[in-house]
């Protein structure tokens, strides 16, 4: 057993900010914010961190919203 870390920079100090997820694959694995997996932070939705240098605290928000992607262009020719 283990737990992922997504790392988190501080928007006001640049310190480095440290949550631990056990949603991921667990093998200890350091993510950045940006790069970590849906699943972790998915998980971490709603959980709020402080820095621990300046004091500001983030709460991680991940909002899923109902989109159209288009996978595969119209035939070109169609007369319909
Ligand atoms: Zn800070």
């Amino acid at each position: 057993m283990g737990f992922d870390t997504v790392n988190i920079i501080c928007y006001f100090c640049n310190n480095k900010i440290q949550i631990q997820s056990k949603a991921g694959e667990c093998k200890l694995k350091e993510y950045d914010f940006k790069d970590a997996p849906d699943k972790i932070l998915v998980d971490l939705s709603g959980s709020e961190v402080k820095c621990n240098c300046c004091g500001a605290i983030y709460k991680i928000e991940t909002c899923t919203i109902a989109k159209i992607d288009l996978i595969k262009s119209p035939l070109m020719g169609c007369s319909g």
